[in-house]
């Protein structure tokens, strides 16, 4: 039996879950349009690959991931693209984000999809392949692309979450009733990317007996090949946030993520329950990921329940189908009443990470009492699971002190809520947290961008310089050539003058002696010495072609060198490139080290490349 361990603080507010689990999982009717924003997911925006008024069918692509961070989108169901345009976002801000509007044909026509018989028979990319391919992102409500957490080498435990901790939200309780053997069969699929896996656990409260009796019957049910992990059931007990991803971890295993890290740091990584289902589905028949089960919950609804619903559906369709009776409710909130937050304009769309609307009525969820002053009563840190100190990043969320906020670990809080929960003051804690967040990353992305703009002044400075210091070479190499040229030229002149002067002072001297000469059988001087200055000549020709040989050889090294620094230039300015790209991209601290140093290397070569051209001129 495997020991449950405790984390600090929580809370147990009403879980109102009885509301949603007394039907199965329903449909609603096909909407007008279906708006599919293309970045519902953590990461970049996935780029269009249709065109307005494109037939599209069910499951074809039609946006594609952009980056490592991103994911695919596929058409939820057959039809026409109507548009690409901005459409309001499923996002507490209410901004427009650009989506693909996509008018059904009432058809729901699937494209062919390339299903495996045997996905045992695959390896660890080929199922990252797959899982990429089919655009899955976490279905719990992160919405962080699956398969980036699909690559970690040292991974020994992987978790299934099935926790589903906040009240009102049973969509993942729902799945496990109806689909825990796909559940299993997802975790089995997951287990064989990560070559140094010793331990499969389900995460799940105790308040969800059909749901555990579900899985535990798949278990028993699935067959023993001998080559699988086994799978370990954990039931935790109930207490909010146990569903978080570094709750969950510290209750099954005792280990602690630490902060500022992801679970991947101490061998660990997480799915959720629906997003292990969707994987097995995208990989046994090639299902991109273009609905889920969301709860839609409340009593303003005629009907409440679990429904399975169309990526893109609009919120108000969905409103409309479970006879949502406006005049009862304050708000429409997506997500839970603890993590949640109110959308003003229900035409934004369910997402993939989409896991409940709540419309609760006015006496259901009364709105919350006007904020009073703090009165440093503490309860707020009994309730922090993050062991943080919800007071005091208070205080300095209000006076706007981002080096206080992180000093007191603002990036830990997972928003959870349970301090506003339990505040006696009726402050919002959570919302001052969120936006002194975003206050943050506003100023990180801004600093950022100042950033790239002095490296690429900075790069263009250094081209211009480039390109100065090789004129300058230049003009040098012809002045130096030049004068050499000129010195070589006036040493020839002078050695034919030379050697014209006396050949003509010897010719004359030899024109008198000759014929006494050639009477007393001397030996013809005049011919000798003809002979000489012709050999005088070709030595001196064959020592300037000697010479031209050497300066083209000079010639050539400088050329080699000049080349030698355009390459580890242009090996530079890409370095940096990619380091930009990937702070733009927000990747993580290990992969930006590691640019960091290549762009480090990369400009040590450009300097010693810089250090032999100049030595050569
Ligand atoms: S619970 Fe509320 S009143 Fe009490 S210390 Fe925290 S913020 Fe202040
Ligand atoms: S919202 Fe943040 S600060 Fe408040 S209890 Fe949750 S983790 Fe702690």
């Amino acid at each position: 039996m495997r020991k449950i361990f405790d984390f600090h603080g929580g809370i147990h507010p009403p879980e109102n879950k009885h509301q949603s689990t007394q039907g199965g999982i329903e449909s609603i009717a096909l909407p007008k349009e279906l708006i599919i924003p293309l970045n519902q997911h953590v990461g970049a925006a996935a780029d269009p690959v249709v065109e307005t008024g494109q037939h599209v069918l069910k499951g074809q692509l039609i946006a594609e991931a952009h980056g490592f961070v991103s994911a695919n989108i596929h058409a939820p169901t057959s039809g026409h693209i109507r548009a690409i345009e901005l459409r309001t976002a499923n996002h507490a801000s209410g901004m427009a984000v650009l989506s693909i509007v996509l008018e059904p044909d009432g058809e729901d026509r699937w494209i062919e999809l390339e299903s495996c018989d045997q996905p045992e028979t695959l390896d660890a990319q080929a199922i990252i392949a797959k899982v990429r391919a089919a655009g899955l992102a976490g279905m719990g409500g992160a919405g962080f692309p699956t398969s980036v957490k699909l690559g970690g080498k040292d991974i020994q435990t992987l978790i299934l979450n099935a926790a589903e901790c906040e009240p009102y939200i049973t969509a993942d309780d729902i799945l496990l009733r109806h689909y825990a053997a796909e559940v299993l069969a997802g975790a089995q699929l997951l287990a064989r990317v990560f070559p140094r896996l010793e331990s499969i656990l389900i995460g799940i409260e105790d308040n969800k007996p059909e749901a555990i009796a579900s899985l535990e019957h798949a278990l028993a049910a699935q067959p023993n090949t001998g080559n699988t992990l086994a799978i370990e059931i954990v039931v935790v007990p109930t207490k909010y946030p146990s569903g978080g991803e570094k709750q969950l971890i510290q209750l099954l295993t005792g280990k602690e993520v630490p902060s500022g890290k992801i679970p991947a740091a101490i061998g660990i990584v997480m799915q959720n329950v629906a997003t292990a289902r969707a994987a097995w589905r995208a990989v046994r028949y090639g299902e991109p990921l273009i609905s889920r089960i969301t709860t839609v919950v409340g009593k303003a609804l005629k009907k409440q329940g679990n429904i399975e619903v169309l990526i893109g559906t609009p919120i108000a369709h969905v409103l409309s189908e479970r006879g949502f009776r406006e005049t009862e409710s304050e708000r429409v909130v997506v997500g839970g009443p603890m993590m949640g937050w109110a959308i003003e304009d229900t035409l934004a769309p369910v997402v993939k990470a989409t896991n409940c609307l709540l419309l609760p009525s006015k006496e259901e969820l009364p709105a919350a009492p006007p904020e009073q002053a703090c009165i440093r009563c503490g309860l707020c840190a009994e309730a922090c699971p993050a062991e943080l100190l919800p007071q005091q990043l208070y205080w300095y969320a209000r006076a706007e002190d981002q080096e206080k906020l992180r000093a007191y670990n603002i990036f830990d809080c997972i928003e959870c809520g349970a301090c506003s929960y339990v505040c006696p003051s009726s402050i919002p804690l959570v919302q001052y947290y969120r936006a002194a967040k975003g206050t943050i990353r506003q100023a990180e992305k801004d600093k950022r961008k100042s950033d790239q703009a002095r490296l690429r002044f900075e790069a263009r400075q250094e081209r211009i310089a480039k390109a100065e210091a090789e004129k300058e070479a230049k003009r040098l190499e012809r002045k130096k050539a030049a004068e050499e040229a000129k010195r070589k030229l006036a040493e020839k002149q002078a050695a034919e003058k030379s050697a014209s002067a006396y050949s003509a002072t010897e010719s004359a001297k030899d024109s008198t002696k000759d014929s006494a000469k050639k009477d007393a059988g001397e030996p013809d001087m005049k011919a000798i010495k003809s002979e000489m200055v012709k050999e005088a000549l070709a030595a001196a020709a064959a020592k300037k072609s000697a010479q031209q040989d050497d300066s083209s050889e000079a010639e050539k090294e400088l050329k080699r060198l000049q080349r030698g620094l355009s390459s580890a230039e242009s090996r530079l300015e890409r370095a940096r490139a990619t380091l930009l790209k990937n702070q733009e991209e927000g990747a993580d601290a290990t992969r930006l080290d590691t640019l960091a140093a290549r762009v480090k290397e990369a400009e040590q070569k450009v300097n010693d490349a810089r250090k032999k051209l100049e030595a050569a001129q």
